[in-house]
């Protein structure tokens, strides 16, 4: 048994590894993958569909120069609802789904309409 389970090891020394170092080596997402939503601030009128249709109350109609939606990913299944019923096409889906979204604050998973717009930075430099 010792022998078998040795030999065993040997085996798997020269065997390709079937595992990842996450999060630093990424995983190969499809296409079709629902992240983080980025926002099209040009597209946005505002009206409140995407926050509206939201089954977790996870956006808010804010106000940052006009009416813009805020997530609270914090709350957000990523089910993809809010993006396809925006009339305006003005939200969509991107690959981010560790890193920025990972916080220890859930006040800091707040994402303004400029955040979701990627007009600032999600993650605060030096933020943990
Ligand atoms: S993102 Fe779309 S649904 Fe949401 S407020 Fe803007 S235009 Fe309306
Ligand atoms: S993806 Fe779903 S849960 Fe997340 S904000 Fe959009 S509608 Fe709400």
């Amino acid at each position: 048994m010792v022998v078998k389970n040795f030999i065993r090891a040997i085996k798997t020394v020269y065997t390709p590894s079937v595992t990842r170092l996450y999060p630093e080596v990424p995983s190969n997402l499809p296409d079709r993958f629902r992240g983080l939503q980025k926002l099209d601030k040009s597209k946005c009128i505002g009206c409140g569909i995407c926050a509206n249709t939201c089954p977790n109350n996870a956006i808010k109609i804010v106000k940052d120069g006009r009416w813009f939606p805020s997530l609270d990913v914090g709350h957000c299944m990523f089910c993809g609802l809010c993006i396809d019923q925006c009339p305006q096409e003005a939200l969509s889906s991107t690959k981010v789904y560790t890193g920025e979204l990972v916080k220890w604050d859930h006040h800091k998973l707040l994402f303004t309409p400029s955040m979701l717009a990627r007009e600032v930075p999600l993650k605060k430099e030096g933020e943990k």
